[in-house]
């Protein structure tokens, strides 16, 4: 039997906030046995270190010479990411909701993100990665094997974020969220879309497994081709 050479591909996740995007790419990734790159991670480190910093998230030259001078360093193991900045461990703290407010916000300046896309280029240029965000499809790999975007209503999205958390207020949390869709989808540049050739899942009221399993058959047919 000859064995069939397997590609590296690379697979762009994009979608809103708690669209379940995060957990999906990660499940995906450990079943392939690929890198996971969550570049919104790398925003809310920025952001994080900006808010400790005290400096003003709209002042955009101040936050991105912060993001320039952060050292990031991911590891990926038995399908939990953690994420290191300047050798600090952030994986947790940078998930808090100030901090992911935050990210929205310095995401927003153009110096910001092209300070993170070489980053985010260099991760996925072997193939053999799972990279989720908001403009992985359109800006950042553009020409992945498979571009997912994952999508969901609002309430059902603010409704998986609310009971996530002890003692939030639901009304609260939907316009939070409300707030983080308008900022990601109307800023000037690589705003929250989706490419033209991505595979759109709605996920409200689908298991997460189910929709691992249908981004894992797309994978090995594309890896086969
Ligand atoms: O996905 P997550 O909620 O961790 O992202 C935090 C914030 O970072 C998002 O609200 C978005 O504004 C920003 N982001 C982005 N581009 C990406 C990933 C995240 O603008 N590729």
């Amino acid at each position: 039997m000859i064995a069939a050479a397997v590609r590296q591909i690379a697979i762009a996740v994009d979608g809103p906030a708690s669209s379940g995007k995060g957990t999906v790419a990660r499940r995906v990734a450990n079943r392939l046995g690929f890198q996971l790159v969550d570049t919104g991670a790398m925003y809310r480190t920025v952001a994080l270190a900006a808010l400790r910093a005290d400096v003003d998230l709209n002042d955009a030259a101040a936050v991105e010479q912060i993001a320039r001078g952060i050292r990031f360093r991911f590891a990926f193991n038995g399908g939990d990411l953690t994420v290191e900045a300047d050798g600090e461990d952030v994986t947790e703290v940078i998930r808090d909701q100030p901090v992911g407010a935050a990210a929205s916000i310095v995401a927003t300046h153009a110096g910001v993100r092209t300070a993170l896309l070489g980053l985010q280029r260099a991760l996925g240029a072997g193939g053999g990665v799972v990279m989720d965000g908001r403009d992985i499809g359109t800006v950042v790999l553009p020409s992945a094997e498979l571009k997912v975007y994952l999508d969901a209503s609002l309430d059902a999205r603010a409704e998986r974020r609310w009971r996530q958390l002890p003692d939030g207020d639901f009304e609260q949390v939907r316009a939070e969220l409300a707030e983080r869709d308008r900022r990601d989808t109307s800023r000037a540049i690589a705003p929250l879309a989706c490419a033209d050739e991505a595979v759109r899942i709605d996920t409200t009221g689908i298991g997460v497994e189910s929709v691992v399993e249908f981004i894992v058959t797309l994978a090995k047919a594309r890896q086969a081709r």
